[in-house]
């Protein structure tokens, strides 16, 4: 089976896809370099995996360590999560997430040449689209950037894309996510954010097991059914399965794809904090505030094209997102420390 090099692999979305390839039957090297993530999730896909972990600790901005990697395993394909993804953490500092963003592809890009690997998915996302034109958002809806952030995904799309034209050998899958939530069903993993987090779920999950007082629902005066916003929240191992398609797309028909990874439904913040209740049987007290600055009201994926071009789509539903992110937090209610 081949050989897939995970960058970003010890974070959400890595950690999973880990497993999924697994599942598939892929062979897995694990890279990262703990910036934003722990080493103790490695512990825990040693115990879901049995077996130890391949990993290799290292930064995708060190070409000299990516080297080492690529010499001591023999890789097909890679997927590259490895990134930065605050919104507003990449407004006051964007030379940072330009380099680690930008300059990560690129490096990566780089050794991979050198190596002769040219099969790559992207991590990239929904705000790529900016502003809604109209909804759902298809592949082919305009793109543009509304903040740091989305323009290190949309210049990473756009390096990959004029790599592709320069040489044919290469294939990439542009995956563009919705919003990812939920957890692995054994509860060993999910999502761990430093700090105060940024994202609806971790807030929630928080706010349930005690580590927060209330929820803040930032505005309740948009153009939606109850006021407050929409998005498309999937399941973060139908996400990682998403990955597995696209893998194997690249690898069987040689052909690069751009694809939306998303349920192609839109939940408000309301709706999914009443599916936490249910789930979890845990009240969520919450406040309505202020909109957050930058805010899109709406949102949602057309999933079409994932499902007919990777034969993907979304298996696991609210109530299931809900119980799965509420088994990790209340198991783990510090996270991996
Ligand atoms: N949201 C909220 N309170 C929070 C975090 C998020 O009301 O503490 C809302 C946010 O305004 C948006 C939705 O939840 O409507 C999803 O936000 P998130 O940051 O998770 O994803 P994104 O905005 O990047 O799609």
């Amino acid at each position: 089976m081949p050989t897939v090099l995970l960058t970003g692999a010890a974070g959400y979305i890595g950690s999973h896809t880990w497993l999924a390839l697994q599942s598939a039957g892929f062979e897995v090297v694990g890279l990262d370099d703990f910036s934003n993530s722990s080493a103790r999730v490695l512990d825990r896909l040693k115990e879901l995996g049995g077996r130890t972990p391949v990993f290799e600790r290292a930064s995708v901005t060190d070409a000299a360590a990516l080297d080492g990697v690529f010499s001591r395993h023999r890789i097909d394909a890679v997927v590259h999560f490895a990134a930065f993804k605050a919104v507003g953490e990449s407004t006051a500092q964007p030379l940072s997430y330009y380099a680690n963003n930008v300059g990560g592809l690129v490096s990566t890009c780089e050794a991979m040449r050198r190596h002769g690997v040219k099969t790559m998915v992207f991590s990239s996302s929904a705000t790529v689209y900016g502003e809604p034109k109209y909804l759902p958002y298809d592949e082919v809806h305009p793109l543009a950037a509304m903040n740091v952030y989305g323009r290190t995904k949309l210049f990473g799309e756009q390096i990959l894309r004029d790599l592709e034209a320069s040489d044919p050998a290469w294939k990439v899958a542009w995956l563009r996510y919705f919003n990812p939530v939920g957890a692995h069903e054994s509860g060993r993993i999910g999502e761990d954010p430093r700090g105060t987090p940024n994202n609806l779920m971790p807030y929630v999950t928080q706010v349930a097991v005690g580590r927060r007082e209330f929820l803040q629902v930032f505005g309740g005066d948009y153009d939606t059914p109850d006021g407050t916003g929409v998005r498309d929240y999937l399941h973060v191992m139908d996400l990682a399965e998403g990955h597995v398609a696209a893998l194997r797309h690249l690898l069987e028909q040689r052909a690069s794809a751009t694809v939306n990874l998303g349920t192609g439904s839109g939940t408000s913040v309301l709706q999914l904090v009443a599916a936490f209740e249910r789930a979890s049987g845990r009240p969520i007290p919450y406040r309505i505030v202020e909109r957050r600055p930058g805010d899109l009201p709406a949102f949602w994926a057309d999933a079409t094209l994932a499902r007919e071009l990777l034969g993907w789509q979304a298996r696991r539903d609210l109530a299931a997102m809900c119980a799965d992110s509420w088994r990790w937090q209340s198991r783990n209610p510090t996270g991996y420390d």
